[in-house]
């Protein structure tokens, strides 16, 4: 009897345990996607990023569709809807099993148990695998048996426990024999989820061939100076992969594989470049058990327990100024503005924003994290939410000070020669390398077509360590 697979982070062909094990078991497979667009407004997905999946989903469909696997796309409206639908299909087309990849949310965990649940109740059994991330959440413990809250010890227990075995990626399914279902896919599914973002399909064009592209790319020709480049905006010196790696058109196995490859198997020596990627990489590995092991941090709580009672500002002008790229500090601007016309932002330049809302104006964090949520092609939970709490001091950020970046001299030293800020705040493209970062600080005479600095850093950075310090000595 045909086996039923339930696509959904892991728009892949490639190295996808549940297709590649119910196509090895079954008789014959049919995939289902389901959507789920009010969850997604719930969970403040943007259009950029549903429209990058849904492209992906129409090349998955077709590259499926060349083994003869007929990929079945509906509606569902929320999570809980799930399981009821797909044990509607299930009768439809008489499958006997459903076939999945574990995500790790909660609400994605309770979704799955459910349809499960419901699934066994009837008769259906339900077969789950791993592929999210490298390490099952909550299979790396620290000695005391608690999750890692710090990264450097977790990426070293990662780096000693991993085998190469559990590195290697799966091929595609073998093509199946012809079945033909009712065409029940929506017409344009993409048409949904109208981009606010510009060239998506230029700069992220979809399918897993395009991934592979991109990642090869990187690989030979990036890479090995990843640990000298990856800091500086301006330079193409990251692998911009994060768009594939979220809507799970790429594995981190088979990055993480082919990355170790280029280095000899090597995971700490070797090149330089190599080991500091393979350490990025760990960083979503990171942020995904954190998430697991402390679901509060999805439910918009502090990491930090202690830091819930921040007296965080509500001004919706500072707000304003910082998600329209109006605050001044040309750095901050231009990197919101590359966010919300591309759907992507430099990594720096995340920690910078992040920080300068949630420090500088003293901005309860999850605003920004909602913000980016809204806007990102690459939006992740756990990752947005731990780049966000690192940010914002009320994360897993380990450093023994208070850290606070200064957006100038970030910029100075990120952006010397102002290249980056040139691209995306034009109206300051004529000024020289030293005014660039901060205009009416370096010449009071300027008549600029854009804003003053809506903040001092001196008085802000006393202001947040005050605030901070209250959190010790309650009055
Ligand atoms: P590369 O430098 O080439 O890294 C390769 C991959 O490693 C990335 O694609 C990503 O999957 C992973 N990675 C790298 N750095 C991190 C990190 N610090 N945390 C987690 N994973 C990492 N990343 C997301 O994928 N989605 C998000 O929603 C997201 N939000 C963020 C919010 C803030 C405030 C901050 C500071 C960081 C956030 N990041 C997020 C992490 C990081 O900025 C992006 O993963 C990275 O910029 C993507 O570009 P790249 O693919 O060229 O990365």
């Amino acid at each position: 009897a045909p086996g039923l697979v339930w696509f959904r982070s892991d728009l892949r062909v490639l190295d996808n345990p549940a297709l590649y094990h119910a196509s090895q078991r079954c008789s014959q497979v049919i995939g289902v996607y389901l959507l789920f667009p009010q969850q997604w407004q719930l969970q403040h997905d943007s259009n950029n990023k549903l429209y990058f999946w849904m492209q992906n989903l129409r090349v998955l469909e077709n590259e499926l569709g060349r083994l003869n696997i007929p990929l079945v796309i509906v509606p569902a409206e929320l999570f809980s809807k799930a399981p009821t639908t797909l044990l509607e299909l299930a009768k439809t087309f008489n499958t006997q099993s459903l076939w999945l990849n574990d995500e790790y949310g909660v609400y994605e965990q309770k979704r799955d148990n459910d349809t499960e649940r419901l699934f066994r109740h009837q008769g259906i059994p339900c077969h789950r695998y791993h592929q999210q991330t490298l390490f099952i959440p909550g299979t790396l413990r620290n000695k005391q048996g608690d999750y890692f809250k710090v990264f450097t010890p977790f990426k070293r227990n990662l780096f000693q426990q991993i085998t190469s075995e559990q590195l290697q990626p799966l091929p595609a399914p073998e093509k199946q024999a012809p079945l033909s279902l009712p065409h029940t896919s929506p017409e344009s599914s993409e048409q949904l989820f109208p981009p606010t973002a510009r060239n998506i399909d230029d700069h992220w064009p979809a399918g897993e061939a395009a991934a592979h592209s991109r990642l090869n790319t990187f690989l030979v020709n990036t890479i090995e100076q990843y640990h000298n480049q990856r800091d500086y905006p301006s330079i193409a010196g990251t692998s911009s992969i994060s768009p594939w790696l979220t809507a799970g058109t790429l594995s981190v196995r088979q990055c993480f594989h082919q990355a170790l490859q280029a280095n000899n198997g090597e995971m700490d020596t070797g090149n330089r470049g190599i080991t500091t990627w393979l350490g990025e990489l760990v960083w979503r590995e990171f942020y995904k058990h954190i998430l697991h092991g402390f679901p509060r941090v999805s439910m918009h709580r502090a990491f930090k327990p202690e830091t819930e009672n921040l007296a965080w500002q509500s001004d919706p002008e500072l707000l304003k100024a910082w998600q329209e790229g109006k605050t001044g500090f040309p750095i901050v601007d231009a990197a919101m503005r590359q966010l919300t016309s591309t759907g992507w932002m430099h990594n720096r330049l995340r920690m910078v924003t992040a920080m300068f809302l949630s420090k500088n104006l003293l901005i309860d964090w999850r605003l920004g994290e909602q913000f980016f949520m809204e806007h990102l092609i690459d939006g992740d939970l756990a990752a947005n939410n731990g780049g966000w709490q690192w940010s914002a001091s009320t994360g897993t950020d380990a450093a023994p000070y208070f850290r606070m970046f200064n957006p100038t001299s970030q910029s100075e030293r990120f952006d010397q020669q102002g290249i980056f800020i040139r691209q995306w705040l034009p109206e300051l493209a004529h000024l020289d390398n030293r005014q660039i970062h901060a205009p009416y600080q370096k010449s009071k005479q300027l008549e600029l077509n854009y804003p003053s600095p809506i903040a001092s850093h001196s008085e802000s950075r006393e202001r947040v360590m005050n605030a901070f310090k209250a959190l010790k000595d309650p009055l």
